[in-house]
């Protein structure tokens, strides 16, 4: 079978290395906010292109704090709008509710499932003060279009980083963009540690330091707060792991783009539309998101095959439990994507009979 993802296929790529460290952190006797973690943060904005990198619990956190440091900032207020991709991942959206902010929801351009050109435009208000652009599935988003909006209509601009360490365009890279960003580092992400992280990167020193004291009880100096903060700090466990895998993400990211280019040369059947590359660099395969009028059939005749894959992600934000307010939304391109997309397998581990075995287990699809 190949499988969506062999998670533990590649943590035992650096096996012994993640042993190593972790022993150097459990002998250090320093388990929380430590020289691991000061060691992490400056690689991690150096790689990124940015000043500041602060790690954080999770990706959500990476974004909620952020959306509650500008309002502490006073750079925005609860009820401003945020602009933000109807077919994200639910955790964009959390990060704006949770902090009294209102999600407008705007659907993705068809080609790049991402944010841009008109739908942003039309979705501009006068409360409108930030936009969260998702580089989703790994595709770094139309940025030096949406940063010349932001200029223009005086807004924030927070990248939802989470799916696309490592996308680059004009030779800047994700984090890098937008007045911040946020990563996560769970397991599965592009940088995954081994267990729940994340970071925001940002060149804005204000922001910053609201956050390194947000994150850890709102203080910056012991048993001092200025604040009402919260716990969300990256362990020095993870940012060891994350210090090793750090240093093989940009091979990984050139294996996924081979998996990807050997799909999009390999994959033919009308049946089954592949996703727009962008220009090289751009996508960083976090997923491979094909699309199919017959989604479920295809997922049937995949997993027939040996083949499993998922769906990112089966039901829109605005059509959850969770956001009654937001149900009588009509998003028609978001609701078909959501009905088409079915992710194939994408690890940086693939072996080429794998990736053939995909192909051949594509090509041969029928529709009933
Ligand atoms: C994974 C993810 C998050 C949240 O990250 P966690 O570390 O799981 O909290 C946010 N946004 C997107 C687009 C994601 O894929």
């Amino acid at each position: 079978m190949v499988k969506f993802l062999d998670l533990q296929g590649v943590n035992a790529q650096y096996r012994q290395a993640l042993i190593d460290a972790c022993t150097d952190v459990i002998d250090s006797g320093w388990y929380i906010m430590g020289e691991q973690l000061k060691h992490f943060e400056a690689e991690f904005a150096r790689y990124c292109g940015v000043k500041h990198c602060i790690g954080v619990a999770n990706g959500l956190d990476a974004l909620t704090l952020t959306l509650r440091a500008w309002k502490l900032l006073g750079r925005i207020a609860e009820g401003d709008e945020v602009l933000v991709p109807a077919n994200t991942y639910i955790a964009t959206i959390l990060a704006i509710t949770e902090n009294k902010l209102v999600p407008v929801l705007v659907e993705p351009e068809e080609g790049s499932f991402n944010l841009g050109g008109n739908n942003l435009r039309e979705a501009l208000t006068s409360r409108s003060r930030v936009i969260m652009p998702v580089h989703l599935y790994g595709r770094l988003a139309d940025m030096p279009a949406i940063m010349a909006f932001a200029k223009a209509h005086d807004l924030l601009v927070l990248e939802d980083s989470a799916q696309a360490h490592g996308a680059e365009l004009n030779e800047c890279r994700a984090g890098a963009w937008g007045d911040a960003s946020g990563f996560s580092f769970y397991p599965g992400k592009n940088l995954g540690a081994l267990g729940d992280a994340g970071a925001i990167t940002t060149s804005d020193d204000a922001l910053a330091e609201t956050l390194r004291a947000l994150r850890n009880y709102g203080s910056h100096v012991k048993y001092m707060n200025m604040y009402q903060g919260v716990n969300s700090r990256l362990d020095e466990l993870q940012a060891a792991v994350l210090r090793v895998k750090l240093q093989f993400l940009d091979e990984e990211t050139k294996m996924r783009q081979v998996v990807a280019k050997q799909y999009l040369d390999g994959i033919r059947n009308p049946a089954i539309q592949l996703p727009e590359p962008g220009v090289d660099g751009q996508h960083a395969w976090h997923l491979f998101v094909v699309r199919s009028d017959c989604r479920e059939q295809l997922q049937q005749h995949l997993s027939q095959q040996g083949v499993q894959t998922l769906v990112h992600y089966p039901v829109p934000p605005h059509r959850q439990q969770a956001y009654p307010q937001l149900g009588n939304l009509s998003l028609p391109l978001t609701e078909l994507l959501h009905e088409q997309v079915l992710s194939l397998p994408m690890d940086p581990t693939l072996s080429a009979s794998s990736i053939q075995h995909v192909i051949d287990a594509c090509n041969s699809f029928q529709r009933l």
